[in-house]
């Protein structure tokens, strides 16, 4: 008998409803504030962005959000994904840890961001919407919208951070493939764009300017909304699927994670694989470690501020509160565009304040080592974000070898890196240059949020 490598689900066995922790949190995150009354703004202040059907699960209290069917039949495309047990890589660093891996980068746009794009334009078309506008960082988030949009007739138009839409154009070109408009970011098509460009000629872009853009093209048309691929609410739990998935495969082979670990830029991905298991930690008592792994050059879990922030660059979101290196902070265009964003969703901000989950910042050079050490074991070449999950994994892996314990850690490899060869290939001539963040250039940028303290 080989040993069982790969664990599958049946399209029978997928989720039947997302998971909204919120309601298993003792502490409930704080409301959004508005900006200029400072005082909590309700669902209807959203309604110019987004779809009734969509708010109502960014503010829901239920647990469970029944998956429409529609939005099942479309995600069983590629789902259930698999899981895997990481024989080659417990081998490669003769850890006597046990190393799981969700594997997400099997979807068409190959990373887990259709899992929230097929449900988003699914109730945006139900409301009529013609055209959704949004920002994509390294590219996968765009192709992810422009994949769902096309399959309901909706118009889609992407905001494209500059560094990447110049580093990844064939991220470009997947999402020209399935009919999007593709702008690179910041642009003269704005106002916030025109802004940005007439401070800085030569900005490489950043999530949160993009964001302004998608945004203020949204509240500027009555056919358009706008759509975020991660930070809020309702983002986080489509995601969920995930982590129910992998809770049913770990049980099929066996086991159960001591650990998981997730890469994070706004969340989604973290909040995917890890809020099924910590409910067992909120709920039946267990005590699963999650840990979200950032990069060290935009680390505002592991040196950012617990605050009210702006969501975007510009100040046109509700304030947030959330940990965050304040909303100016414009990151160093390191090569997982994905994780470049200067603030964490409000959900996770919360369950970090009240030490629920922990975080862990990763340099670049050490997140490609171990990118490269992941794909030599295991074959899969990871999109440059996972590859931080795969630094702390080894982390932890050679702690457990130190200690000479056991442990059973499970990650999210949320997308394949096949679209990111630029990256390898900079890695590879070592041309990656190392960038260090400054604790100096953290306190500056943090010392520009002008909301109070939150006590
Ligand atoms: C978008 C993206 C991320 C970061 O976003 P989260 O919302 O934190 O998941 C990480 N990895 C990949 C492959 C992505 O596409």
């Amino acid at each position: 008998m080989t040993k069982q490598r790969k664990f599958l689900l049946s399209e029978a066995e997928m989720p039947e409803a997302w998971y909204n922790i919120t309601a298993s949190m003792a502490n409930k995150p704080l409301p959004p504030l508005n900006p200029q009354t400072q005082e909590p703004i309700g669902p209807e202040a959203l309604a110019p962005l987004f779809p009734m059907g969509l708010i109502q699960q960014e503010v829901t209290t239920e647990k469970w959000i029944t998956i429409p069917d529609e939005v099942r039949h479309l995600n069983s495309l590629w789902r259930p994904t698999p899981l895997y047990r990481a024989y080659g890589l417990e081998k490669a660093l003769d850890t006597p840890a046990k190393i799981y891996y969700k594997y997400e980068g099997v979807s068409p746009s190959g990373s887990h961001k259709p899992n929230t794009a097929i449900a988003q334009a699914y109730y945006n078309k139900q409301e009529g919407v013609k055209r959704i506008t949004t920002e994509t960082g390294a590219g996968q988030w765009g192709s992810a919208l422009s994949f769902a949009c096309q399959h309901f007739g909706i118009e889609c138009e992407v905001y494209m951070v500059k560094i990447s839409y110049n580093q990844k154009p064939y991220r470009k070109l997947m999402m020209n493939t399935w009919g999007a408009s593709v702008i690179a970011s910041p642009s003269d098509k704005t106002q916030a764009g025109q802004k940005v460009l007439a401070e800085h000629p030569d900005s490489p872009g950043s999530l949160g300017i993009a964001i302004s853009e998608a945004v203020e093209r949204a509240a500027t048309d009555e056919h358009t909304k706008y759509s975020l691929g991660s930070v809020l609410n309702h983002v986080l739990m489509h995601q969920t699927i995930i982590g129910q998935e992998a809770a049913v495969q770990m049980e099929k082979a066996g086991d159960f994670p001591d650990v998981v670990v997730s890469p994070f830029g706004g969340g989604s991905n973290f909040a995917g694989i890890a809020f099924p298991f910590l409910r067992y930690n909120l709920e039946e008592g267990k005590n699963i470690r999650c840990i979200a792994s950032e990069p060290a050059s935009c680390p505002k879990l592991t040196k950012g501020v617990f605050r009210y922030d702006f969501g975007d660059t510009i100040g046109m979101t509700p304030l947030l509160p959330m940990y965050t290196l304040g909303h100016n902070f414009v990151p160093a265009p390191i090569h997982a565009g994905g994780l470049r964003y200067h603030g964490a969703g409000v959900v996770v901000s919360q369950l970090l304040k009240d030490k629920l989950i922990a975080a862990r910042a990763h340099h670049q050079l050490e997140c490609f080592e171990a990118g490269i050490q992941f794909a030599q074991a295991e074959g899969i070449i990871p999109a440059p974000e996972a590859n931080h999950a795969i630094a702390t994994v080894i982390a932890e892996a050679q702690r457990a070898k130190e200690e000479g314990t056991s442990k059973t850690i499970l990650f999210n490899l949320c997308g394949h890196g096949n679209f990111d060869m630029a990256a390898y290939e900079d890695y590879l001539s070592g041309k990656l240059q190392e960038h260090q963040l400054t604790d100096q250039e953290i306190q500056e940028a943090i010392a520009q949020i002008d909301t109070p303290e939150i006590v």
